[in-house]
């Protein structure tokens, strides 16, 4: 597999460098040169492998071989280990179900698939790393439980002291062994400035610091294999000859961009629905072709809370010409111009992508294979009670979005089409919303429970200084 940064599309890098290094080297991020096409033998005898199997298979085809085959089967299947079950609410419109990990996020399928990769080139090379990660809350979860036990690995995890919910400190520091969990004394801010200090100091450059951002690739290759698992079972209950759509509850846009992936490899999804809150930055830019970040907006589906989704590029790149050598073509440029929003400066994102931003025909294809949608908080609120006495299913706040997206779409068309809402997160991790839309309160997974009991252990820090000292000894 070979990588190029999507900035100046002429750093190639091989996976093994793109993964541990994360960004690149002009701080854009990094795409696969060549999104191969999976074997259409395999999709048509898909109900044939397990989730796992099949997992393997597009990795494999992905990944080729930077991993030999024996290893990345081991390795799925050690990253792999729980289900992503479809639950049908009818004939044609199903939960996938991602919240069946660890930490009971979609995140844990990025973060666990990440660690074991890292594990087996560091084990291949004879090294060792430590992951420095600031987290506001879900991250932390995922990737403390992704990375436990991972051999070569360890990882400390700063949050802020009284500033993320009971649960979400459960999940950060309970772990032990190679876990630790640096409770600083601030907030969410204090920490990662504190680890971009670290990042930064000569005086630890000696150490082998690392990352586990969510921009990795390593997180987004691991997101494709469940659009794959959906049709698997859509195939095991003989329906694979109708349309099927997902809809995403989206923030980063990591989730959707890998099931743009899997379409590319050859999957027929008819079509993506984009789900967002409030913050609708994406949906906009589908609607009236210009692409406006802006400063992000607190709401109760907090983790899509995102005003300049980090992921957009990546989008963006799969539909301009989607070679990492294709530069776009002066005449086109000069023909079809769109309105600049903003001052290119502001905009923060590559210069590539503001050059593709401006072709009509980028935004043309998009629009084929892409539609948006925005909810408010009172619709999300209202929308989790309508669904629980609907459906008798109790969504989260972020997968009721993507399940108002596909009802909206549903409305508008009258064919047999399979819709999928995409359901990242378990309710029981967000309480209180839950309270407040139903009156009543989740029913907490053993899972979660079983935190509870478990002992609280943490570094207390204060400032920079006292974080060295701890990363030194
Ligand atoms: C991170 C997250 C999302 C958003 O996923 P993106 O890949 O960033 O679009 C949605 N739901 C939950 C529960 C999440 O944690």
């Amino acid at each position: 597999m070979k990588l190029y940064d999507i900035g100046t599309r002429k750093e190639i890098v091989n996976l093994e460098t793109a993964i541990f290094k994360g960004l690149a080297n002009d701080g854009s991020l990094y795409m696969p040169t060549e999104i191969p096409r999976i074997a259409k033998q395999l999709i048509a005898a898909i109900e044939h492998l397990s989730f796992q199997e099949l997992s393997y298979e597009v990795a494999k085809c992905l990944i080729g071989e930077d991993v030999p085959s024996s290893e990345l089967r081991h390795l799925i299947e050690k990253a792999l280990n729980f289900p992503a079950p479809l639950h049908w609410l009818g004939e044609d419109t199903a939960i996938l179900e991602l919240f069946h990990g660890p930490s009971m996020a979609f995140k844990d399928f990025g973060a666990r698939f990440m660690a074991q990769l890292m594990s087996y080139f560091l084990q291949k090379r004879n090294h060792q790393i430590h992951i420095l990660v600031a987290t506001s809350g879900d991250t932390g979860g995922a990737v403390a439980a992704g990375f436990h036990s991972a051999p070569g690995i360890l990882v400390s995890i700063l949050y802020p002291s009284g500033k993320v919910s009971p649960i979400q400190e459960k999940q950060l520091t309970t772990w032990g062994e190679n876990i630790t969990a640096l409770e600083v004394q601030g907030n969410f801010d204090d920490c990662q400035a504190m680890v971009k200090q670290a990042f930064t100091d000569p005086d630890l450059s000696h150490l082998p610091l690392s990352s586990a951002n969510s921009i990795n690739i390593a997180r987004l290759i691991p997101q494709s294999f469940y659009y794959f698992e959906a049709f698997r079972q859509i195939a095991l209950r003989k329906q694979q000859d109708k349309k099927v759509i997902f809809s995403v509850p989206s923030g980063n846009f990591g989730n959707l961009t890998a099931g743009l992936m899997a379409k590319k490899m050859g999957l027929p999804v008819h079509l993506f629905l984009a789900a967002t809150n409030i913050n609708r930055i994406v949906p906009d830019y589908l609607k009236r072709g210009i692409y406006q970040p802006a400063p992000s907006q607190p709401t109760i589906s907090n983790a899509m809370d995102v005003g300049n989704p980090s992921n957009f590029s990546r989008m963006i790149e799969l539909y301009g010409g989607s070679t990492w050598n294709t530069t776009p073509k002066e005449k086109d440029t000069e023909q079809q111009q769109l309105p600049l929003p903003l001052k290119c400066s502001t905009w923060n994102i590559a210069k590539s992508t503001q050059q593709l931003l401006q072709q009509q025909e980028v935004l043309h294809k998009i629009q084929k294979d892409i539609i948006g949608y925005s909810y408010t908080d009172q619709q999300t609120l209202e929308a989790i009670q309508t669904f629980q006495k609907k459906y008798h299913y109790l969504f989260d706040p972020h997968g009721a979005i993507a399940m108002l997206a596909l009802q909206e779409y549903k409305q508008t068309q009258h064919h047999h089409i399979i819709g999928i809402a995409l359901e990242t997160a378990h309710p029981a991790k967000f309480i209180e919303t839950i309270q407040r839309a139903t009156g009543e309160i989740p029913q907490i997974p053993k899972q979660l429970a079983a935190l509870q009991e478990k002992e609280k252990r943490s570094v207390k820090i204060k400032a920079y200084e006292e974080l060295k000292e701890y990363l030194l000894k």
